[in-house]
């Protein structure tokens, strides 16, 4: 671990300082730092690893399912992504799938969903998905087409969902379904859908420019027990975000540790690459580019465990969550490339540290509400409470 002293700050417990500390060295002895090509396989071993080191534990929330509090702590979360991201992005993904998946499980499931799921996924055994966005609804979600018409005690699921992460290895689906109980968002209800479900199937792979699982889900004529229900009818949407709101922040966090192990291969090559007689580093141009890349993380940092924290005291986040969010997602893509620019040539080279931060950014600009999504939530919530 490089620069730790921002667990200091005094948004942080000391056991939180202690869990970085503790992960980081586990990150050490068991994260690769390359990945096979099979990243299926890859990622169903990281979620058996970071189960059975206990670090799962944390992403789901009640003692008596296997979560290691009542309720998921945003600061532990954010501290496991930002150490778990500087050490590798798919070990990152791995662990904050787990969180994302059953999070809407934690949140509002029976405690019969909440036995029969959530100790597996704290134990790594069992790999979780969240299926909301569709080919025709990603910004927009509520315009959701996807459906499910209840029969008797079943629910019968029609549609497709896309861009799904863990989509193909997952174990189970939290799927959102428009149930009709009102219009829009109102109108859309939850379910567990256990990967084995007749008239459930995976439509079709999808190769990103950071290779992670991920599909195209479709369902047809797909039943399943009215039980496997999250939260009331008509409150799925609520459900969604709510599960969105303790992982929004966490995003932010994730993009702290790529962006901190950008800085940190950065100085690496500025102070050891000669040049006209000196370093690279030696260089006023360098150094700005350096102070630029400190500062840059320094505010996300800042930003992003003021969410954290305000969150864990129990306040609302909507604005903090997304300022977060759209300042480390964007200082975080400007870190990584000042850094490839620091590395030259061998910054663009295939699999090279900085090479694979470059890639492993983008998506995350997109997905979980995009900048600009962030942006519209910050002005909207500005105009409704403006700032006295
Ligand atoms: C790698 C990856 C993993 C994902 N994992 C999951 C997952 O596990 N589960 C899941 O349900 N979804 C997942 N998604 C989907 C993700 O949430 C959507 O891609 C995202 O919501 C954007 O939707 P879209 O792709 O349809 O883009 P669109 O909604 O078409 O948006 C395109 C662009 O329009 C701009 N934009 C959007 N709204 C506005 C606005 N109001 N004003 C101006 N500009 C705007 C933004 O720049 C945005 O990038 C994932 C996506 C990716 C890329």
């Amino acid at each position: 671990m490089s620069d730790t002293h921002y667990l200091d700050w005094p948004f942080f417990e000391p056991h939180h300082a202690a869990l970085a500390h503790a992960l980081d060295a586990w990150a050490q002895a068991h994260v690769p730092q390359h990945h096979s090509a099979d990243v299926d396989a890859e990622c169903r071993s990281l979620v058996r690893e970071l189960g059975q080191g206990g670090w799962l534990r944390h992403a789901v929330g009640g003692t008596a399912y296997g979560g290691m509090g009542e309720q998921i702590d945003t600061r532990s979360i954010c501290l496991i992504r930002e150490t778990l991201a500087r050490h590798s992005g798919l070990a990152d993904f791995a662990f904050a799938m787990q969180g994302l998946g059953s999070g809407a499980i934690s949140l509002a499931g029976t405690d019969a969903q909440k036995a029969d799921y959530l100790p597996r996924v704290a134990q790594g055994t069992a790999i979780a998905a969240f299926a909301l966005s569709e080919p025709d609804a990603g910004s927009d979600v509520a315009a959701m087409q996807c459906s499910a018409r209840i029969e008797g005690g079943h629910a019968v699921l029609n549609g497709s969902k896309t861009w799904i992460s863990n989509g193909g290895i997952a174990d189970f689906y939290v799927v959102f379904a428009r149930t009709g109980e009102a219009p829009g968002a109102r109108g859309i209800s939850a379910f567990i859908v256990d990967a084995n479900t007749p008239g459930f199937e995976i439509a079709e792979r999808i190769q990103v420019i950071a290779p992670h699982p991920l599909a195209t889900l479709r369902f047809t004529e797909c039943r399943v027990p009215l039980s496997q229900r999250v939260g009331a009818a008509g409150e799925g949407f609520k459900v969604a975000m709510r599960t969105l709101d303790v992982f929004r922040t966490s995003v932010a966090a994730a993009s702290l540790g790529f962006a901190r192990r950008a800085l940190d291969e950065g100085l690496a090559r500025a102070t050891t690459r000669r040049m006209f007689n000196q370093t690279l580093a030696d260089f006023q141009i360098t150094q700005t580019k350096l102070a630029q890349m400190a500062t840059t993380i320094d505010s996300a940092a800042l930003l992003t465990y003021r969410a954290a924290w305000q969150r864990d005291r129990g306040h609302s986040v909507t604005k903090e969550a997304a300022m977060a969010k759209m300042v480390a997602n964007e200082g975080a893509q400007h870190v990584i490339d000042a850094a490839v620019q620091l590395w030259g040539g061998m910054g663009v080279v295939s699999e090279h540290p900085v090479e694979k931060l470059y890639r492993e950014i983008r998506a995350l600009r997109i997905y979980e509400g995009a900048t600009e999504v962030q942006q519209l939530i910050i002005g909207r919530e500005l105009l409704k409470n403006p700032p006295r």
